[in-house]
């Protein structure tokens, strides 16, 4: 399969699932625009590691998912300095843990226009090109939290069912004009993230490293081992692939059996 010749947007891409999803992009030939926050000479060394890996084009557009008006401006320097958005991967996200009456309204609300609302923006700019080309592949990275309820994330749970909603609205309107929308929705993923909180775990619970990772971290997923970033990027090639053209409005689960149970 070769990607070759396409060009996409990966927004939250400058760490973890995003910069894994926009490496395995650029591997099949896409260039890529990355998009998130971190330190700038990290992130500018990312993007030049991307075009000398993969001999790609790779921008940085620096986009707050929270302000509408700079997702807007960033599909447009998508089309501007590459020529097009046809691939779109909607994978920014941040949490926030607490109970429902002690949850911060500008968390709630910061979460909302993060995880779910940049999503919506970022389909609304790229759409009219998409549809005008006859191609296109939104892929929403959206989590087991789309499927089913933790308690304590009510930000998180809501706004990723909300993208599967959004993402099968999507896949609907465009049905017709050769593009797809599906989500994918990733269990526990092995990231830095995730790996920085088992020493804190480990002393507060006075557990050991095993008992963290499968008592606490994977206690809902069956398998008992971590999604890895390649797999979820893997998933994600593929529905950029003409052999998924007729994937559409799906949300894919990879996460280790967690919401067969
Ligand atoms: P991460 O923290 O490593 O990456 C998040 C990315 O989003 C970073 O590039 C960050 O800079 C960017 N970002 C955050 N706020 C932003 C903003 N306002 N504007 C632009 N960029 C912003 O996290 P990750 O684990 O790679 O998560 C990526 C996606 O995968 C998220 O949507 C998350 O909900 C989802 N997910 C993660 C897991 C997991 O276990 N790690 C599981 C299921 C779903």
């Amino acid at each position: 399969m070769s990607l070759k010749s396409r060009n996409a947007v990966v927004t939250g891409s400058t760490s973890g699932i995003g910069l894994c999803i926009a490496r395995a992009l650029a591997a099949e030939g896409a260039n890529i625009l990355i998009n998130g926050f971190g330190d700038p000479a990290a992130v500018e060394a990312e993007r030049a590691k991307i075009e000398a890996d993969f001999g790609v084009k790779c921008l940085y557009d620096g986009a707050d998912m929270s302000k509408p008006a700079e997702i807007a401006a960033m599909i447009k320097h998508a089309e501007d300095e590459l020529g097009s958005c046809d691939i779109l991967v909607n994978n920014a996200g941040i949490q926030f843990v607490a109970p429902i009456e002690e949850f911060p309204i500008e968390k709630w609300d910061q979460i909302i226009a993060i995880n779910l609302s940049s999503a919506f923006h970022a389909i609304r700019a790229a759409m009219p090109g998409m549809k005008a080309r006859k191609w296109g592949r939104i892929v929403n990275t959206a989590s087991a939290h789309s499927k089913v309820a933790s308690p304590f994330k009510s930000a998180y749970v809501t706004a990723k069912h909300g993208l599967d909603g959004l993402s099968k609205t999507a896949a609907l309107e465009l049905a017709t004009f050769g593009v797809t929308s599906n989500c994918i929705s990733p269990g526990y993923v092995w990231t830095p993230l995730v790996e920085k909180q088992i020493p804190d775990t480990m002393a507060a619970r006075h557990l050991t490293k095993e008992q963290v990772i499968n008592d606490v971290l994977l206690h809902a997923q069956p398998t008992k081992e971590f999604v890895t970033v390649d797999q979820v990027a893997a998933l994600a090639v593929f529905l950029c692939s003409d052999a998924a053209a007729q994937i559409t409005g799906a949300n894919i689960s990879i996460d280790g059996g967690w919401t067969a149970e």
